[in-house]
């Protein structure tokens, strides 16, 4: 390589954690003498790619910023009054700086392990207090996708409450209101049709109602912007027996009588005006609160109270067990990564400006709004909605000149499906912009019109009823931290408290915790990637459809695909979509009995979720003791099921870490019976540059860019899972009603927006980008290098489940940790909790074996950072034998006890048979880098016994 080649191929070196001289020794531990011949021992030769991935070269970060920043030039700026549930918001300088561009948040896992997860576990209990506050209903989630699908999970969770037989639908209607948000319907007429649901469209005042509902939804401040009074709605569809969900805006409830005291059921909608940027679409989280009734039906997270060993509060996720994807075949939501990065930036954006700041910036909207209205209907406009809060839409005689002149002014506007104009305005509208609109609308008289804003809002323009009399946000962390200095400590009070990539490495199986390299974040926070609404005229977004045809082509290229989805918004959104591409191929040929679907036993609980929101019947495949598909079984059930048959859905590797032999055997069994393969693409980074779901046979797939393509976890969200496919299911992929693909009779989108979270996607465009074809396939090969190197350290100490034929695992393993049970009563809580003294984040816990754990290092870790975790499960190892042996209690030990909070060690009284050293320091290296968890073992039952998934009340405080 030239000194020049070298600089573009730096950033290898920089994401890839072992070096050369680290490579030998980590081979011969391994026993094998070359990297190729480990890949060679791993990976079939019959599935192996033979040619080098078609992506361009290597970039180095400097290049790429300065291309990137190039590109981004092509997206137009505009001053965006589009709305629709997305609007112009300020970023507080301290939370862009402090949460969004922090590492100490943003890489942080799913908060499994409560006890070092306690910081952003407090930030989501503020978010479902914030939420619960302000739509008046009692409990609330930590976040869904996005506005529409949160729509659709409301009206799939009232559907199946009141249909609790599905062979005897007896009430198959839900009402929607005609004035939701046109991609909320699009939505929701995409999950209705699989499951059964009719639709009925209309308007709410003059609705019939009856016993045939099970729901309806209406939008709150409506897509025109006028604020209706649902409350005699609500009524009449609980005098059928029937519930409602309203689609709400968090500004707006400020000022307005919540969905709880209207009687709503259930309230929906997106925090993204609370300091989150538009991006293009997202990623933002969506809201879900819910009556008490629907508390173990809710989907998604809910983050509870619950205590610690030493009876202090601590929080956890509660009810983890009734986590909706985990039901398998029996869940009506296949939700698993959420948005929860977004939501604690929410959450902070509520913290800092308290209920007094949040409703002077709804105040400052509406007296704004009002001028606005004023001025329009002096210059002859005529306004459709009478109410409002923030929205207007009016009807001109001038339309095609008003367009006209706002173009030139560099402005936009929404054009209703009626040919209206629609005008939101938000947080960043200023007096000055009010006058830019008016002239703007002023097209026959040079001289703008003068308005008058107001200095107080008299909410005129909202129905008497309908003011909010009701507190929210009363909690003290709402009225506190409202300085800078003071916002910038709570929000470093709360990261201190959580393991992130900044600590140690994160080796959770399954789901890649690889690095997130600050090159790739940074585009993130530029404005003309992050000031773009997702809806804005094609013209002005040449940008991102750029940046988008390259990570489809390159992501086409990798999978050995010809056509790829940017829409699913996570990996279980990506496997609903791909589902339906199956569906509707099938469709189209007349083929639609072809509704079974076979799932290995061993598949994650989203792959049977999804199938059964798609309309499909799972039926379970078994596996052989050495984890392989029962090839026998899938046979047999294949040709059992022929005529209605739809296909499998495998993951490769398998969840249990191996690539089996048998997969292109598998995947013509079920092409020979008429059927598609589905693939889980969740383990890709086994696969990239190696070997592809092309060529094992696979027809349709998703990817975790949040896992193999260096998105980062944010605690449990953001993620995309595109969908890439062969080119006879291209003509099915998801659509959009915001896309001029006007070839199509229905739309059948799976997310509000057309690319879903777009602006994570410039993360995976900059990662594949800067690393290359070779880089990306070395990526592959060093995850698999790692692994096995942590294997080969760990298998004389453990048992390791299910090896390939040569004794290799792939990029994880699972280790056994039942033996012990039996041996020293230690179960695998007690190994991942003991971890945590070590300064590590336990590996995946008891999926997809109970009693174990599956380590996956990534490729991002070096040789040191693999043997100090080694060291430590060894260290741990040597804990249990000393409780074999009778030298340690079996109830009092340093496994039982763990974690050991600071407080624990440096107590007056320590009543233990170990020393204080050997539980706070049982290595040497721990004194370098102690990671102190700030709370002792999380009691689980309590939680869940009792929930509490709010901010306690001032009361509590002011008791303790
Ligand atoms: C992570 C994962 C999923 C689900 O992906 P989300 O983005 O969390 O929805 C599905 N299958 C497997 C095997 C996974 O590891």
């Amino acid at each position: 390589m030239s000194l020049f080649e070298q600089q573009n191929a730096e950033f290898q070196g920089r994401h890839i954690g072992p070096t050369a001289d680290e490579v030998q020794q980590m081979l011969s531990t391994i026993g094998v003498d070359s990297l190729e011949s480990l890949i060679g021992k791993t990976i079939p030769q019959s599935i192996r790619m033979q040619d080098s991935l078609d992506l361009p070269g290597p970039v180095s970060e400097y290049d790429y910023l300065k291309r990137i920043k190039e590109v981004s030039l092509d997206n137009k700026v505009f001053k965006t009054y589009i709305g629709q549930g997305y609007y112009n918001t300020i970023v507080p300088s301290v939370i862009l700086r402090n949460v969004f561009e922090n590492p100490g948040w943003y890489t942080q896992y799913t908060p499994y392990q409560a006890e070092i997860s306690q910081g952003r576990l407090e930030s989501l209990l503020n978010y479902q207090t914030m939420i619960s506050d302000l739509t008046g209903l009692p409990i609330a989630n930590a976040s869904l996708l996005d506005e529409a699908t949160a729509a659709a999970e409301a009206m799939a969770m009232f559907f199946s409450t009141l249909n609790k037989n599905a062979s005897n639908i007896t009430r198959p209607k839900f009402f929607v209101d005609n004035y939701i948000f046109p991609q909320t319907k699009d939505v929701l007429v995409t999950r209705a049709l699989p499951i059964g649901i009719e639709l009925v469209f209309g308007d709410y005042q003059s609705a019939e109602i009856d016993q045939t509902y099970f729901g309806a939804i209406v939008q709150y401040p409506n897509s025109q912007g006028s604020v209706e009074d649902y409350a005699a709605f609500i009524h009449k569809v609980h005098d059928a027996g029937a519930y409602v969900v309203m689609a709400t805006d968090l500004l707006a409830l400020t000022l307005l009588k919540s969905p709880g005291e209207l009687g709503a059921d259930a309230a929906c909608g997106s925090a993204q005006r609370f300091g989150v940027p538009l991006g293009f679409g997202g990623p933002h989280a969506a809201f879900f609160t819910v009556k008490d009734e629907f508390k173990r039906t809710i989907p998604g997270r809910i983050i509870g109270i619950s205590v610690d060993s030493q009876g202090n509060k601590a929080l956890r996720m509660a009810l983890q067990t009734r986590e909706q994807h985990i039901k398998r075949e029996k869940a009506t939501s296949n939700i698993c990564t959420a948005q929860a990065l977004l939501a604690n930036m929410a959450a902070m954006y509520a913290v800092f400006h308290g209920p007094k700041g949040l409703k002077a910036i709804a105040d400052r909207v509406n007296v704004l709004a009002d001028s606005l209205a004023d001025a329009l209907q002096t210059l002859g406009a005529e306004l459709i909605n009478k109410s409002f809060f923030d929205t207007l839409t009016v009807k001109v005689n001038n339309k095609e000149a008003v367009l006209a002149a706002a173009g030139a002014a560099g402005i936009n506007f929404r054009i209703t499906k009626e040919g209206y104009i629609g005008i939101s305005l938000d947080e960043t509208t200023s007096p000055k912009d009010i006058l830019d609109i008016v002239a703007v609308f002023n097209t026959t008289d040079n001289t703008a019109a003068g308005i008058t804003v107001a200095n107080e809002a008299t909410y005129e323009n909202i129905p008497v009823s309908l003011h909010r009399n009701s507190p929210y946000l009363t909690h003290p962390v709402f009225n506190t931290h409202h300085s800078e200095t003071q916002m910038m400590r709570y929000m470093k009070k709360l990261e201190n408290k959580d393991l992130s990539l900044n600590t140690s490495m994160i080796s959770l199986g399954s789901c890649t915790m690889k690095l997130n390299a600050a090159t790739e974040m940074m585009p993130l926070s530029w404005s003309h990637w992050s000031s773009i609404h997702p809806f804005a005229p094609k013209t002005q977004v040449a940008g991102y459809h750029q940046m988008i045809d390259e990570l489809s082509r390159y992501l086409c290229a990798i999978t050995a695909f010809d056509a790829c989805s940017l829409q699913p918004n996570s990996g279980a959104q990506g496997e609903y979509a791909g589902l339906l591409t199956i569906r509707n191929y099938f469709n189209a040929r007349g083929e639609s009995h072809r509704t079974v679907m076979l799932i290995p036993i061993s598949a994650h609980g989203t792959n049977p979720a999804s199938a059964v929101m798609a309309g499909m019947k799972v039926v379970v495949v078994k596996a052989l003791e050495n984890g392989y598909i029962d090839v026998d079984d899938l046979k047999a059930k294949a040709e059992q099921y022929k005529d209605n048959l739809a296909g499998i859905m495998i993951t490769y590797p398998s969840t249990y870490g191996i690539f089996e032999e048998s997969v292109k055997d598998i995947t013509q069994i079920i092409h020979q019976y008429g059927g598609q393969v589905y693939m889980d693409g969740a383990n890709m980074n086994a696969q990239v540059g190696l070997t592809a779901p092309g060529l094992i046979g696979a027809d349709v797939c998703h990817l975790n860019l949040h896992k193999t393509f260096a998105i980062p976890h944010g605690g449990g969200g953001p993620g995309m899972g595109p969908i890439c496919v062969k080119a006879h299911l291209a003509p099915y992929l998801p659509s959009h009603i915001e896309e001029d693909n006007s070839s199509k009779e229905a739309y059948d989108a799976v997310s509000a927006a057309p690319f879903g979270s777009a602006s994570i996607l410039l993360i995976s465009h900059a990662y594949i980008s800067m690393l290359g074809g070779e880089g990306v396939k070395n990526a592959t090969q060093y995850a698999i290098l790692n692994a096995n190197y942590m294997r080969a350290r760990l298998e004389k100490e453990f048992d390791i489940l299910y090896l390939g034929n040569n004794g290799t695992c792939a990029h994880e393993f699972i280790v056994d940790l039942r033996p012990f049970k039996k041996t020293a009563e230690i179960e695998a809580e007690d190994v991942a909790k003991r971890l945590m003294d070590y300064g590590f984040h336990a590996p995946t816990m008891s999926f997809p074996v109970p009693g174990t754990i599956m380590i996956e290092p990534t490729e991002s870790e070096n040789k040191a950072e693999l043997d100090r975790f080694c060291d430590a499960l060894l260290s741990i190892r040597e804990e249990i034998r000393a409780i074999e042996n009778n030298q340690m209690d079996k109830a009092d030990n340093p496994l039982k006890n763990a974690p050991h909070t600071q407080f624990m060690i440096t107590a007056t009284d320590w009543a233990h048979a170990y020393t204080r050293e050997q539980a706070a320091y049982p290595l040497e290296f721990i004194k370098e880098n102690k990671f102190w968890p700030s709370v002792g073992r999380v009691n689980n039952t309590v939680g869940d016994r009792n929930l509490i998934c709010t901010c306690e009340p001032v009361e509590a405080y002011m008791e303790s």
